[in-house]
């Protein structure tokens, strides 16, 4: 018993000074760097407030990099960032799509442009046109970031501009082209008339004079017609319309050019009660160039047979028809005239005084609307064209 006390007693001494020897060598190094145990605790509070602001630094930090990087993958653009060693570090959805596995061209483009400008510095900026998998114009621009840390990468797909630009293009070139002609002949009958001082032919000169600015004007007509409906859709001009109401206009606006050919307009097959979301104006004009065309080539097929023109509800739908018993459209040509300015017989066309862009509009029109526009016809016998129109439209609740 004594002995075990007294090992007790020695163990617990041992401890003691082995403590205080722990405490006091503690005290001298606190005292080493910046006073007793008092300075001590306001160290720690100020370096624990040190550490709580710089955690907070870093969490708006953190949040605005991710903010970043959610917005980089949400842009339509595709967006790639490139560390100084070349590796890819951001690559979003849309640079993936544009680069997708099978646009090798595009992919081996990129990597020459982000080389040079990473052993240049020189930002680049080109347009790369591929073919495959399908044709796609791509803007490339490589910008370098800091001094060599890396570059970023931006690419736009350009394919949808260049296509708009080329039609526009295109559709100027025609339409001068087209204008050419009757300009041209007008000089050559301004030029005879001046030259002639017989009154018969003068006669005859004034009349030809006035049948090109006719074709002339026709033809304006037809190109801002066209660029009117080809323009953004004026929801404005939308309003509940009643297609009795549109055919009527459209058949007085033709009364002179029936009674001229003498092909008559049957509209006997006209619901009273048909009503669309639409526009009047762009309406009245895909109607009347259809029925234009179905008198017109009536007429060259010599024939008398009225046209019919019928409205009817079909489903949902308002389809409007417009029947003749002309000359028809050979198969081949079919699927191309509604193309501006294409005419299935351009010497025909030019008699009957035809600028080649009525059916674009029709098709431009029913577009608008949100239709459609099909034709049947058998070359030599006649054409069936068909609007169909949704009869339910967005300002049906007005
Ligand atoms: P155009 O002013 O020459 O009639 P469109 O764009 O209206 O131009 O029509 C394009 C071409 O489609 C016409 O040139 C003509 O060859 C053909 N076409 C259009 N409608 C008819 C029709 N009802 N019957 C026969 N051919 C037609």
């Amino acid at each position: 018993m004594l002995i075990a006390v007294v090992i007790f007693v020695v163990v617990v001494t041992a401890l003691g000074s082995a403590l205080l020897r722990q405490r006091k060598r503690l005290d001298a190094l606190l005292a080493e760097f910046g006073g007793g145990p008092r300075v001590r605790s306001d160290h720690i509070t100020s370096l624990r407030t040190a550490m709580q602001r710089r955690q907070k630094e870093y969490d708006v930090v953190v949040k605005q990099r991710d903010l970043r990087l959610v917005a980089i993958g949400a842009t339509p653009l595709g967006i790639q960032l490139y560390d100084s060693e070349g590796a890819v570090v951001v690559s979003n959805d849309a640079a993936q799509q544009l680069l997708g596995s099978s646009n090798v061209a595009l992919r081996e483009r990129l990597a020459e442009l982000v080389r040079h400008t990473r052993e240049t510095g020189i930002e680049m900026d080109e347009r790369v046109l591929t073919s495959r998998p399908v044709e796609r114009l791509t803007r490339v621009v490589v910008r370098p970031v800091g001094d060599r840390e890396g570059v970023v990468v931006a690419l736009v797909d350009a394919t949808k501009s260049r296509r708009i630009e080329k039609v526009r293009r295109d559709f100027i070139a025609n339409a001068s082209h087209e204008l050419k002609t009757p300009i041209g002949a007008l000089r050559v009958l301004v030029e005879a008339l001046v030259a002639t001082s017989d009154v018969a032919t003068k006669g005859a000169l004034v009349e030809r004079l006035s049948s090109e600015v006719v074709r002339m004007s026709a033809l304006v007509d037809d190109v801002l017609d066209l660029a009117r409906v080809e323009s953004d859709v004026d929801e404005e001009a939308f309003e509940r319309t009643n297609i009795a109401d549109v055919v009527q206009t459209s058949l007085a606006g033709l009364a002179s050019e029936s009674d001229r050919y003498g092909v008559k307009i049957d509209v006997g097959g006209i619901d009273p009660d048909l009503w669309v979301c639409g526009d009047h104006r762009q309406l009245e004009s895909a109607i009347t160039n259809l029925m234009d065309n179905a008198v017109k080539y009536t007429a060259a097929a010599s024939r008398r047979v009225p046209v019919d023109v019928q409205a009817q509800l079909v489903g949902d739908a308002v389809v409007i028809t417009v029947s003749d018993a002309g000359i028809g459209i050979p198969e081949r040509d079919i699927d191309r005239i509604f193309e501006r300015f294409y005419r299935v017989d351009r010497a025909r066309s030019r008699e009957t005084g035809g600028t080649g862009l009525g059916l674009a509009i029709v098709r431009h029109v029913a577009l608008n609307h949100g239709g459609t526009v099909s034709v049947e016809s058998v070359a030599g016998e006649g054409s069936t064209f068909r609007i169909a129109l949704k009869q339910e439209g967005p300002c049906s609740a007005s």
